[in-house]
């Protein structure tokens, strides 16, 4: 089971989203912190990631508010990750987040979801993924976002790819 020591930059942050932590299934444990821990920064040259803190220890994630010219929104990779949480988004939106980098913390492909379609989805679920697209309506939601992370967790679990 992969821990993590998961910071809250504030206190604000942390009673605001750590009741929703879970959401997460329990495969992930964590530690939840208030604070900062140690980081680094990847290319400041590189507009992706100018200003976008990473942690250094592993089996450490970081989640933070600040206003930062990085246009990522979050990382995820060697048992450590960090996630940004934007003034707009929605308590879900900021905890699939969270998800979503933990799970390419432990190897998984999170940002494979239609591309691994026929894998993960049930027969009513590709019959909805096809109606849906058939509406030309998103398909990067927290609908189809959570099922797909639920599915790769499990995987995980299994330790297919996982660790
Ligand atoms: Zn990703």
């Amino acid at each position: 089971m992969p821990h993590f020591d998961l910071f809250f930059k504030t206190e604000a942050l942390r009673q605001r989203l750590e009741p929703h932590l879970r959401l997460i299934p329990p495969l992930f444990e964590f530690t939840v912190r208030t604070g900062t821990p140690e980081v680094r920064y990847f290319d400041q040259n590189d507009p992706m990631w100018k200003g976008f803190p990473f942690p250094v220890p592993g089996g450490t994630v970081y989640v933070f508010d600040d206003g930062i010219p990085a246009r990522a929104l979050g990382g995820g990779m060697d048992m450590r990750a960090s996630v940004r949480v934007l003034a707009g988004d929605s308590d879900e939106a900021a905890i699939l987040r969270i998800w979503h980098e933990v799970l390419h913390a432990i190897g998984q492909p999170a940002d494979d979801m239609t591309r691994r379609a026929a894998e993960w989805q049930t027969v009513s679920e590709r019959i909805l993924w096809g109606l849906w697209q058939s509406l030309a309506r998103p398909v990067d939601v927290p609908f189809w976002h959570s099922r797909f992370y639920a599915w790769l967790t499990e995987r995980a679990g299994a330790g297919a790819g996982g660790k």
